[in-house]
C-alpha cells in the first residue's frame, strides 16, 4: 500500500502502483477531468507515474502556474508533430515554453509563412482530437545518444542535459521527441492553442551558425482564455507608449541621443508627482537623500569592480590628463558620501537614498521607447547595517515596496531570489550569509518567491519584485540586493558597541527602478488614463459661449487656488467638439458652465469615459477632488 497525503492533510492509502491519474479519478472525476500533471513531494511528474511508498501528492491543472507550463510545453510537442507532417524534412531542434505560450526552433529550408499558420493549427487540431496519450520512455545517456545518431541538434541536447537517465515522450503511435517532461496524459489535453509568430533564430545564439525558424504559439485552459489573451494583446497594441507618450505630447526622442528620454512638461508633472509621493514615503520610513555626480574618476570604478564586470556597459571621458567614467551606478558615490564622516553602531541602520542618473550603453537594436533606454533615473537607495539588522531591514524595504506599488493600483506581485551567479565577487560564505538573511526576510513575511540559481548580481544575491499590469504582463520593477563587498572595496567601517571598527553590511535597493521604464509602464497600464494624482491637466473649464466667459474664468480661479492642475477653453468651438478634444487628451474632470450655472454657482461635471455627467457646486467638486489627489484614488467616480 501507498500511504498519500494530499495538500488539505487527508490521508489516503491506495495499491502500490495506482498512478496519480487514477488517484485523481478516485478524488473526483471533475479534478480528474482538470488534471495535467501531479506534484509529489514538491517535484511536478506525469499523470502516469506510480505512487509508492508514503509521499506527499498533490494534482496540478491548468490553472495552476506550473500546469499551464505543462500544458504549453505539451502543446509545443503537437505543434513539432503538425510540422513534421507538413514538412516531413523537418529537424526539430529545441521547443521551451516562453512566458504566454511557448516555441519551438526547427531548422527547414522551406520558410514557414504567416500563411501556413492556418494549416499548422488544422493539423494540430486532428492531432488534438485523436486524444493520443503521451507515454514516457527512458534510457541512458549512451543509449540515447546512439539512437539519436545523426541527428546534430538532440544529440547536443542530451550532451547538455545534467541527468544520466534520458528520456523520450510518443505521443500515439508515431511522433516521438527528446524531451525531460512533465507532459500532460494526451494530446486532448494542451487547451486552446493558436500559432502566433515566426521569427529567425541561430542555434545557440550563435549568428555563425545556420538561421532556424522559431515559431511562437500560445495555449490557454479554455477557448475563454485564448480569447481574453488575444483581447489583452490588441489592448496592448492601442496602449503602446511611445504612440501615446507622442499623441498625449509626454516625452519624445532625438537621433541627437539614441536612447535618451527627453521628457516634455506634460511629462515632468507625472514624473515629479512620483516624486512628491516617492520621497514623502521614503521620509515615512526614515531615510535621508543625498545627490551624486555623474561623472567619477575612473579609478573609483576598479576599486568598485564595474571596472572587470560591467565595463562593456559603461562610457567614458577624458579631460585634464585625468581618465573619468559616467557612472552606471550610483553605489561607489554613496560609498564616497558615506566615508566623509565617522560612523557609530548607534546611527545604524543608515538608510540614505538617492534619485540618481546613470548610463548604461545598450545595444541600439535592443532599444524600445521608455521601456529600455541609455541614461535613467534610477530610486535608488543604499542601507548600511549591522549584520544582526539585515533581515528587520529586508522586511523594511518590502514593506515599503508594497506600499508604492499599492499606490499606482499594483496589487497583483511575485518575488524572485536570484543566487551566486558564476561572475561574481566575495567569498562563498558571505554569499550563503547574504542569501539566507533575504531568505529569512521573506519567509518571515510569508511571501512566496521563486529561486533563480546563478542569477544574482556579481557583488551578492538579491531579491527582485515583479509586478503585473492590468494586462497581465510581467515587469521587474524594484530589487534589494545584499553586498558584503562593496564596503570592504572602500574600506567603509563603523565603530561597534565594542569600540572596534567594523565594516557595515550594505543594501542596495530600487523600488521603482529605473524612472523612465516605470512611466512607460504606467502609461500602458492606464492606457494614458491616469489617476487624478498623476493627470498632467486634472481639470477643464468650458464655458457654452462667450457669455459665460466671465464664470468660467471664476470657476477657473477657485480651482487653481485649489491647487488643481486646470485650464479654460475659450475657443470659438461647440460645447459638444470641446468635450471630445478633452476626450482624447484623456482629461480626467470636464467642468461645462453656462447661464444655468452661473446664476447658481454650480459646475457641470463630465468625468473621463463615462457617459453620465453631475451638477455639482464648486466647492464640494473642489473638495472631492483634493480628497481623491491625497488619497491616490484611481477611480474618478464620485
Ligand atoms: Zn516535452
Ligand atoms: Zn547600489
Amino acid at each position: 500500500m501507498a500511504k498519500i497525503t494530499l495538500p488539505d492533510g487527508t490521508v489516503l492509502e491506495v495499491g502500490d502502483g495506482t498512478t496519480a491519474g487514477q488517484l485523481a479519478q478516485q478524488i473526483g472525476p471533475g479534478l480528474a477531468k482538470a488534471a495535467v500533471a501531479a506534484r509529489i513531494d514538491g517535484k511536478l511528474v506525469d499523470l502516469s507515474t506510480p505512487l509508492n511508498g508514503e509521499i506527499s501528492i498533490e494534482i496540478v491543472t491548468g490553472k495552476d502556474d506550473e500546469g499551464l507550463e505543462v500544458m504549453r510545453h505539451s502543446c509545443a510537442h503537437v505543434m513539432a508533430e503538425a510540422i513534421c507532417s507538413i514538412w516531413p524534412e523537418t529537424k526539430l531542434v529545441y521547443g521551451p515554453t516562453v512566458e504566454d505560450g511557448f516555441y519551438y526552433d526547427v531548422d527547414l529550408d522551406e520558410p514557414i509563412r504567416p500563411d501556413d499558420f492556418e494549416r499548422i493549427e488544422q493539423k494540430m487540431a486532428e492531432i488534438v482530437k485523436a486524444g493520443k496519450p503521451f507515454v514516457r520512455k527512458e534510457m541512458s545517456k549512451a543509449e540515447a545518444i546512439e539512437k539519436l545518431a545523426g541527428d546534430k541538434y538532440k544529440t547536443d541536447n542530451v550532451s547538455h542535459a545534467d541527468s544520466d537517465t534520458i528520456s523520450f515522450y510518443s505521443q500515439g503511435d508515431g511522433f516521438e521527441d527528446l524531451c525531460r517532461g512533465p507532459h500532460v496524459p494526451g494530446t486532448d489535453k494542451v487547451g486552446s492553442f493558436k500559432i502566433m509568430s515566426v521569427a529567425g533564430a541561430y542555434w545557440h545564439g550563435d549568428p555563425t551558425q545556420k538561421m532556424l525558424q522559431r515559431v511562437y504559439g500560445t495555449t490557454w485552459p479554455g477557448k475563454k482564455d485564448l480569447d481574453a489573451h488575444l483581447q489583452r494583446l490588441e489592448e496592448a497594441k492601442k496602449r503602446d507608449h511611445r504612440v501615446l507618450g507622442k499623441q498625449l505630447d509626454l516625452f519624445s526622442f532625438s537621433d541627437a541621443g539614441p536612447g535618451f528620454a527627453f521628457v516634455h512638461p506634460k511629462g515632468m508633472i507625472i514624473w515629479n508627482s512620483i516624486v512628491d509621493f516617492w520621497r514623502s514615503v521614503h521620509d515615512k520610513y526614515e531615510y535621508e537623500e543625498i545627490r551624486t555626480p555623474i561623472i567619477l574618476n575612473e579609478e573609483l570604478w576598479h576599486k568598485s569592480g564595474h571596472w572587470d564586470n560591467y565595463k562593456e556597459n559603461m562610457y567614458f571621458t577624458n579631460f585634464d590628463d585625468t581618465d573619468y567614467a559616467i557612472k552606471p551606478m550610483n553605489c561607489p558615490g554613496g560609498c564616497l558620501v558615506y566615508k566623509t564622516r565617522q560612523h557609530s553602531y548607534r546611527e545604524f541602520p543608515l538608510r540614505v537614498a538617492e534619485l540618481g542618473l546613470v548610463h548604461r550603453h545598450e545595444a541600439s537594436g535592443v532599444m524600445h521607447g521608455l521601456f529600455r533606454v541609455r541614461q535613467f533615473t534610477q530610486d535608488d537607495a543604499h542601507i548600511f547595517c549591522t549584520p544582526e539588522q539585515i533581515e528587520a531591514e529586508i522586511i523594511g524595504v518590502i514593506e515599503l515596496t508594497f506600499e508604492i506599488y499599492g499606490a499606482f493600483g499594483f496589487e497583483d506581485f511575485h518575488i524572485e531570489l536570484s543566487t551566486r551567479p558564476d561572475k561574481h565577487i566575495g567569498s562563498d560564505e558571505i554569499w550563503d550569509t547574504a542569501t539566507n538573511a533575504l531568505e529569512d526576510a521573506l519567509k518571515h513575511k510569508n511571501i512566496d518567491y521563486k529561486i533563480n540559481e546563478g542569477d544574482g548580481a556579481f557583488y551578492g544575491p538579491k531579491i527582485d519584485f515583479h509586478i503585473r499590469d492590468c494586462l497581465k504582463r510581467s515587469w521587474q520593477l524594484g530589487t534589494i540586493q545584499l553586498d558584503f563587498s562593496m564596503p570592504e572595496r572602500f574600506g567603509l567601517v563603523y565603530t561597534d558597541s565594542d569600540n572596534t571598527d567594523k565594516t557595515p553590511v550594505m543594501i542596495h535597493r530600487a523600488v521603482l527602478g529605473s524612472f523612465e521604464r516605470f512611466i512607460g509602464i504606467l502609461i500602458e497600464h492606464y492606457g494614458a488614463n491616469f489617476p487624478l494624482w498623476l493627470s498632467p491637466e486634472q481639470v477643464r473649464v468650458m464655458p457654452i459661449s462667450e457669455k459665460s466667459n466671465d464664470y468660467a474664468k471664476a470657476v477657473y480661479a477657485r480651482l487653481k487656488e485649489g491647487q488643481l492642475r486646470c485650464s479654460c477653453d475659450f475657443s470659438n468651438e461647440k460645447i459638444n467638439a470641446k468635450i471630445a478634444k478633452a476626450h482624447g487628451e484623456r482629461l480626467p474632470y470636464m467642468l461645462v458652465v453656462g447661464p444655468r450655472e452661473a446664476d447658481s454657482g454650480m459646475v457641470n461635471v463630465r468625468i473621463r469615459g463615462l457617459k453620465e455627467n453631475k451638477t455639482v457646486e464648486i466647492d464640494s467638486f473642489l473638495e472631492m477632488a483634493r480628497s481623491k489627489i491625497v488619497d491616490k484614488e484611481i477611480n474618478l467616480q464620485f
